[in-house]
């Protein structure tokens, strides 16, 4: 699978084993940065399924006026 920030490619780790803390990113950063995401509203609905989100979500916000 991929890191969902930045799309490089992350080993699954063997079942059984624990998961990274960082897992499904391929580092501390990554998930920081798709946290820093979250937190600026870029994503509009929670995430359900991590495996499921092949598109990413729209730069722009939509406009409340
Ligand atoms: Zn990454």
């Amino acid at each position: 699978m991929r890191c969902p920030t930045c799309k490089k490619e992350v080993d699954q780790p063997a079942a059984g084993e624990a998961l990274p803390k960082h897992f499904p990113f391929c580092s501390d950063r990554c998930q920081l940065i798709d946290l820093g995401r979250w937190l600026d509203g870029k994503y509009q609905i929670p995430v359900v399924d991590r495996e499921d989100r092949n598109t990413p979500p729209p730069d722009d916000p939509p406009v409340l006026d």
